[in-house]
């Protein structure tokens, strides 16, 4: 096999389980990374996604099972933005170097490393915003500068825990162009949401979580009732729209109560 079909990360069998949690959470996991992917990991809350994306990194423990990355492999991590201390006192083109100075005490980067970082945020949109501090950034650009963070490294892979939850819809778009835009330049992307409708159905390729691997495959060979069902444990509807699917909940008593009182009756 040649080096641009092999694959960046393979999991095999992957059992994983925290120390002080009850029960594993991963249960013999497959799951193969190949160069140019751009995946999405969906799945309930605790189900797994974000142990799946540290299992990718190494920053977890296995309990069973093997990962074996490409030698020399380049994966960059983005967290979920909720994480993040906001009011750490930095601004955006230190929060990004900091990526690469890994620690050394700002503020004394290099003239390289200046100019990698003007670069990166230029790519992103970021150029004017630089001497900003983080917590003037809207969510959109936020998210950006983390991917300029992440960027910094050169990846070949791309990881991103729930990239756009908590965004309004253009944000949104603007994120979802974006990783488009850097994976049709061959870096791979795989991304966690419990977004079905607004992100997972316009992704080439889908992995349905619940512990275990549930489903895989294109959003219209996954995204159907049965896998959600095994998924969710919960039954879902789902429609068609422009060729893409569309899930609906079967059954949301707020949202009868809610739509009810907007119509008077
Ligand atoms: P998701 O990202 O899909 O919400 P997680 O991977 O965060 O799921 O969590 C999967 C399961 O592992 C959950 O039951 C969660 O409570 C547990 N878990 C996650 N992180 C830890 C941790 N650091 N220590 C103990 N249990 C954890
Ligand atoms: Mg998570």
């Amino acid at each position: 096999m040649s080096r641009a079909e092999q694959a960046l990360v393979e999991l095999r069998h992957v059992t994983c389980a925290y120390r002080t949690g009850d029960g594993p959470a991963l249960v013999d996991v497959d799951l193969e990374v190949a160069p140019g992917q751009f995946t999405g990991v969906v799945g309930p809350s605790g189900s797994g996604k974000t142990t799946l994306l540290r299992v990718v990194t190494g920053t977890v423990p296995l309990s069973a099972g093997s990962v074996v990355r490409r030698r020399g492999l380049r994966v960059a991590y983005v967290p979920q933005v909720e994480t993040v201390n906001w009011s750490f006192p930095v601004t955006v083109a230190e929060c990004v170097l900091m990526a690469r100075t890994s620690g050394r005490r700002l503020p004394w980067p290099s003239r390289a490393e200046r100019a990698e970082v003007a670069a990166v945020l230029d790519r992103l949109e970021l150029g004017d915003l630089g001497e900003r501090h983080i917590r003037e950034l809207s969510g959109g650009q936020q998210q950006r500068m983390f991917v300029a963070r992440a960027l910094l490294g050169r990846p070949e892979l791309l990881l991103l825990d729930e990239p756009t939850s908590g965004v309004d819809v253009r944000t949104r778009h603007e994120v979802l162009h974006l990783l488009d835009d850097l994976n049709g330049d061959g870096l791979a992307i795989v991304l966690t949401t419990h977004d079905l409708n607004g992100i997972a159905a316009h992704l080439p390729h889908l992995v349905c979580l619940n512990k275990q691997v549930l489903g895989s495959g294109a959003p219209r060979d996954v995204l159907t009732p049965a896998v959600l069902e095994r998924t969710y444990g919960s039954t879902m509807d789902v429609l068609e729209h422009g060729g893409m699917p569309i899930v609906v909940d079967q059954y949301q008593p707020s949202n009868v109560v809610k739509m009810r009182r907007a119509s008077g009756s």
